[in-house]
């Protein structure tokens, strides 16, 4: 039987924290049963009237999962096949990403079953506030702070703003994160999730002893991480020479122009017809032999099957839960580098918090400074797992994961039976 996404998040939880012997070190507090159930679901039907006069049912959830170290902190995804348990993986993994990256949220997530890009923008937007009025007193900057995720971005955390001061009467920027900077957004939210993914490959590099310069990279997925990605990567030198998309794939063996290309995704929606490289098939990406492969999509894109034929050394996990429990496993024999999600993408959640910081004092920073900033917290979190990897001789996974569980099961005890 297929695992369901959050069947795989605890498959990888209860792995990892086995040898954390967390029940040895605080006997009866059933801490792997607090860390592996979502604290709070919700689950609801949306209707939305659509402009031609009709309606349009879809189902609409949030998963907050655990809060021991601060308030739940996620992304809200429209996209046709979210359903709960891929809303209650994703708020899992959430809350150990704050924890690798150590800043003070919890984690959650939500979304909508809806093929949104159908939409015309009336209709987002009025799909977009009723699904936060209705979330009404369950988000808040204290309690439960959303982000973009897929097809998700700044315009609909505007709308998710407003309708949480239509109802709460008052301003609260720091409801959402991933905001316009006019409206009191962070500078580098928009590319900050790829600007961590690059300082993470600059970590392992180092480690590698892999020079960047004229190194080759593949990335799937050319949406908000996949495009700043191949940017920041492309401006440091590397030959970014394959990208796709959920339409197809361009490959161009000298190294793609990553900033045209953005500009013909801007035009046009899609890689596809750019006239830079050549077209080839999506799912072939995988087996290009570059360097650095970024899957930066969905979930479970690397399969056992995929994991077989993969030729890069490096991998950085852009997307969240791209790579099976068994591709994992084979990954590892074949002796490929895997930068894992909690650790890799954590850069927007990290600026999130920055932004949520500069809402709450009404000071704002400069581009320079968050950048800055942003660098020193993924520097130091890479470096921490890396030596937590080395000292257990375990995967930078394990090693993320066994710093993630630890953080937070010292905070539930401490917090004591909640
Ligand atoms: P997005 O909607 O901006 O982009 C998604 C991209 O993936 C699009 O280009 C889409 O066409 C492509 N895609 C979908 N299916 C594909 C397939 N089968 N093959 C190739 N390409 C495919 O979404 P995003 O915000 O960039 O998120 C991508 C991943 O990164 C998700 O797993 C998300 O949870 C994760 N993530 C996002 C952020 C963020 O700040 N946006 C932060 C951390 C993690």
């Amino acid at each position: 039987m297929k695992q369901s996404p959050f069947d795989i998040a605890k498959e990888l939880f209860y792995r990892y924290a086995e040898p954390l012997a967390l029940d040895k070190r605080y006997p009866g507090q059933s801490l792997m049963e607090r860390l592996t159930q979502p604290d709070r679901s919700v689950e609801f039907r949306l209707t939305l009237q659509l402009d031609n006069g009709g309606t349009l049912v879809s189902r609409g959830y949030r998963v907050q999962f655990n809060d021991d170290r601060g308030p739940y902190k996620g992304g809200i995804r429209f996209h046709p096949v979210v359903d709960l348990e891929e809303v209650k993986a994703l708020a899992f993994w959430m809350y150990l990403k704050t924890a690798v990256v150590d800043i003070p949220f919890g984690g959650a997530k939500g979304g909508i079953a809806v093929d949104y890009q159908k939409l015309t923008v009336a209709e987002k937007e009025r799909l977009t506030k009723k699904y936060t009025t209705i979330l009404g007193d369950e988000i808040g900057p204290e309690k439960d702070i959303p982000a973009p995720d897929v097809n998700t971005g700044e315009r609909e955390m505007a709308w998710i703003m407003d309708v949480w001061r239509m109802i709460h009467g008052r301003y609260e920027r720091g409801v959402v994160t991933g905001k316009p900077v006019t409206i009191g957004g962070s500078q580098g939210r928009k590319s900050a999730t790829g600007r961590g993914v690059v300082f993470c490959i600059e970590e392992a590099a180092r480690d590698l002893k892999m020079d960047l310069f004229g190194a080759t990279a593949a990335v799937q997925g050319f949406g908000n991480v996949g495009s700043h990605t191949a940017q920041f990567l492309h401006q440091m030198g590397v030959r970014v020479v394959a990208v796709s998309d959920v339409y197809g794939a361009v490959r161009n063996l000298g190294g793609l122009d990553i900033p045209a290309l953005m500009a013909h995704v801007a035009e046009e929606g899609r890689v596809g017809g750019f006239k830079g490289g050549e077209p080839f098939s999506r799912d072939d990406l995988f087996y290009e032999p570059v360097d650095i492969l970024v899957p930066a999509a969905l979930e479970n894109a690397i399969t056992a099957a995929i994991a077989d034929r993969i030729r890069a050394r490096l991998i950085a996990e852009g997307a969240n839960g791209p790579t099976t429990p068994e591709a994992i496993d084979l990954l590892s024999k074949k002796g490929v580098v895997v930068i894992p999600d909690i650790l890799c993408n954590a850069g927007g959640v990290t600026v999130s918090y920055f932004e949520w910081v500069q809402n709450r004092q009404e000071f704002y920073w400069t581009a320079e400074r968050v950048d800055e900033e942003l660098r020193a917290v993924m520097t130091r979190a890479y470096r921490e797992v890396a030596d937590e990897a080395m000292r257990n001789r375990c995967s930078l996974r394990e090693a993320a994961y066994r710093l993630a569980i630890a953080r937070v099961a010292d905070a539930a005890y401490r917090r004591g039976a909640q």
